[in-house]
């Protein structure tokens, strides 16, 4: 991800913005142009909750190699690590990391929270991308 990205997106990284349909008032994140319920294109910036339930999860015992390379640090990545689909108490759905447990405590059904986290640094710069991360609660 190029610098001008992350900083288009640091609102949502930061903060959990998704949008609402100013029609039929449906949520979404990552937020969409277009509502899918009722074709509405007036979606107003959205700031969710943070809190949600695990719908699925995976450990990650072996991780991707980073494809170009540029990855300096993950703080606090440990092998194995937990990625997870959300379901956010406000309807919307994310993938996220877990932290701050171990695999063996990681259950479908449990409730978690946004926390905010340092992602990745990366490039010959070492370009620090902060975002969201869930933890149990
Ligand atoms: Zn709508």
């Amino acid at each position: 991800m190029t610098v001008p990205r992350i900083w288009r997106k640091i609102p949502q990284y930061y903060n959990l913005i998704g949008k609402k349909c100013q029609k039929c008032n449906s949520l979404y994140f990552p937020p969409r142009d277009v509502c899918t319920h009722c074709g509405e294109i007036n979606l107003q910036n959205y700031k969710l909750e943070g809190n949600g339930e695990i719908i699925t999860f995976t450990v990650i015992r072996t991780p991707m190699p980073d494809p170009e390379g540029e990855i300096i640090d993950i703080p606090g990545r440990q092998i194995p690590y937990i990625i997870a689909i959300i379901k956010l108490d406000q309807g919307p759905c994310l993938t996220s990391e877990i932290v701050d447990c171990s695999p063996g405590e990681v259950k479908i059904g449990k409730k978690v929270k946004s926390v905010f986290r340092k992602i990745v640094e990366k490039g010959p710069r070492g370009v620090i991308q902060y975002g969201c991360k869930f933890k149990l609660i």
